[in-house]
């Protein structure tokens, strides 16, 4: 698997540097079919070892459907990056994750980040390159996304297909 990571990485820069045509076109289909095959019940990695960004609309919706103040909510469980400005969660797994049945806690109001995570189909794929090589660690629907997506791109996979992938001496074989 850590081979495997590596190589998709590798495989997420070439295409960073060097779009191919269709990336675009194809990132829908293979998001769709990323989703048939994953289930988050099973997984909720992105809850328990990353954090969402919490917006300031996120902030107040979610203070307002706990019944706190936004300043409460924030006092009680968020931080500010320095760098960025953005809020985040100080605790790790997430605070609204039930961790019995992986399910949120918060749902109906989670944040806009979490609602889209892992974000496989931004409009323009390139330009969030970067964060699906942060996501491949932890995400197996980012990975999967990966895997068929480099397949396609070299014409080996179609849409519905299969995916058959082995990786060997730190090389791909197709
Ligand atoms: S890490 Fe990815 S596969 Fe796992 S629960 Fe989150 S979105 Fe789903
Ligand atoms: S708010 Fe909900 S969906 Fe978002 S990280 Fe926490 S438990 Fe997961």
């Amino acid at each position: 698997m850590r081979i495997q990571k590596n190589v998709f990485k590798r495989f997420l820069s070439k295409i960073e540097k060097n779009p191919p045509k269709k990336l675009d076109a194809i990132t829908p289909l293979i998001e769709a079919e990323v989703w048939q095959e994953t289930e988050c019940l099973t997984c909720a990695n992105c809850c328990k070892r990353m954090t969402p960004t919490f917006t300031p609309k996120d902030i107040t919706r979610i203070s307002a459907h706990l019944g706190m103040t936004r300043k409460a909510f924030k006092d009680k469980w968020l931080y500010q990056e320095k760098k960025t400005g953005d809020w985040m969660n100080v605790n790790n797994p997430c605070q609204f994750l039930n961790l019995e049945d992986n399910k949120c806690n918060i749902y109906e109001v989670r944040p806009v980040d979490c609602a889209g995570f892992p974000h496989l189909s931004k409009k323009k794929m390139v330009d969030y390159i970067h964060v699906h090589k942060q996501n491949i660690e932890y995400c197996p629907a980012t990975f999967k996304m990966v895997e068929k997506m480099l397949l396609m791109v070299k014409g080996k996979k179609h849409y519905g297909e299969p995916t058959t992938l082995v990786v060997q001496d730190n090389e791909i074989r197709l």
